[in-house]
């Protein structure tokens, strides 16, 4: 063996970008069904007259929730919407999914039970169809991967890489308050943690903490854009947070973008926990992630068509490569957005 082969390179040298590109770039997709690989929301696959989108996402306990405060049938539901998101960011229709879980003896049936509550709460709320999965044991705690497969109109599937010049940078809903949602309830675990019999105050938050254990994907959106006959240009759901999902949208389309901070819609109660947690909230929307809305770009001859919608806000605009990704602040300066994915290694 080589000096070379020895080499051992620290996965978070990478990041988890660069070690998704790392070890997926020199694969080539071998049938001409598989129209998207890696680097999508989803992949889009040929299926006749309609394209089949799938995508699959895995949650693993101490590192993408906590049981301390989050209820299992929250966490079933969470489960299947952070997996629809991303089929409707592609302009699609989820259809099916399948849940794949490993766990220890710590988890009894009847809080199987309880997280299945939750799975079928979610399947039935969006329209999807459970047809199967894995079940295994783990040495610790329990682990859910849920894949989606959902369809799509060959000419209204929407991906990352098509943005251009000139398009209006939208987003869907508000930014910023499930990243405030965890901080609550973090904070509370601590509290509680170093003192068992004070009760947790939530201080009646409850639509910032719904936002983290509870969110919801686009459906929405997604029928509405249909029935104003709006194809995005681009579009992405918000998981890592605003910065980084630009980021995704400007490289897989050689462009750049500015966004005005007054553009950026964040809810009046995030506004509030925000100062008193002494965060930024235009920083907690930028860097916060888990919000599940939409991130898309439209043609600006589309315009009208989204000016009244409700809950949707233009934020921005896409701008040449070479002019980078760009804050412009309600103070008059200009920032550069930097994206920062999760680090969970
Ligand atoms: P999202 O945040 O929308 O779920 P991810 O950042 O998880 O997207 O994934 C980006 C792309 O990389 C997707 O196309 C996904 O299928 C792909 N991907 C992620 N992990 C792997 C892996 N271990 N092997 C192959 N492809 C992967
Ligand atoms: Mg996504």
């Amino acid at each position: 063996m080589t000096k070379d082969k020895l080499k051992r390179t620290d996965v978070n040298e990478l990041g988890e970008f660069g070690l998704i590109d790392h070890l997926t770039e020199k694969h080539q997709l071998i049938n001409a069904s598989s129209v998207k690989g890696v680097g999508d929301d989803a992949a889009v696959i040929e299926n006749k007259d309609f394209l089949t989108v799938v995508t699959t996402d895995m949650l693993v306990e101490g590192i993408h929730f906590d049981l301390m405060y989050t209820p299992l049938k929250h966490l079933g539901y969470k489960s299947v919407v952070v997996n629809l998101s991303d089929i409707y960011a592609m302009n699609a229709i989820p259809k099916q999914i399948t849940v794949s879980i490993a766990f220890s003896n710590r988890f009894s049936v009847e809080a199987l039970e309880e997280l299945y509550e939750g799975i079928y709460a979610a399947c039935n709320f969006y329209g999807v169809d459970l047809v199967g999965g894995d079940t295994t044991s783990s040495p610790k705690g329990i682990i859910i991967s849920v894949t989606a497969i959902g369809q799509g109109e060959k000419d209204k599937i929407t991906y990352r890489n098509t943005a251009k010049k000139g398009d209006l940078l939208c987003v869907t809903g508000n930014l910023g308050a499930a990243y405030l949602g965890l901080q609550l309830l973090e904070r509370e675990k601590q509290i509680y943690l170093s003192n068992p019999g004070v009760k947790p105050d939530l201080e009646d938050q409850n639509y910032i903490v719904g936002r983290q254990l509870k969110p919801e994907a686009r459906k929405d959106m997604i029928e509405l854009f249909a029935k104003q006959d709006l194809v995005p240009t681009s579009m992405i759901d918000i998981s890592d947070g605003l910065a980084s999902e630009i980021f995704h949208i400007c490289k897989q389309s050689g462009v750049g973008a500015f966004i005005e901070e007054s553009g950026v819609p964040i809810h009046p109660d995030a506004q509030m926990l925000a100062i008193k947690f002494k965060l930024d909230p235009i920083t907690c929307a930028l860097s916060g992630g888990e919000d599940y809305e939409l991130l898309f770009t439209i043609d600006p001859k589309d315009v009208e068509k989204v000016k009244y919608l409700p809950d949707i806000y233009i934020m921005g605009e896409i701008t040449e490569a070479s002019e980078g990704i760009k804050l412009h602040t309600k103070g008059g300066n200009i920032h550069d957005i930097k994206a920062q994915g999760w680090k969970h290694f």
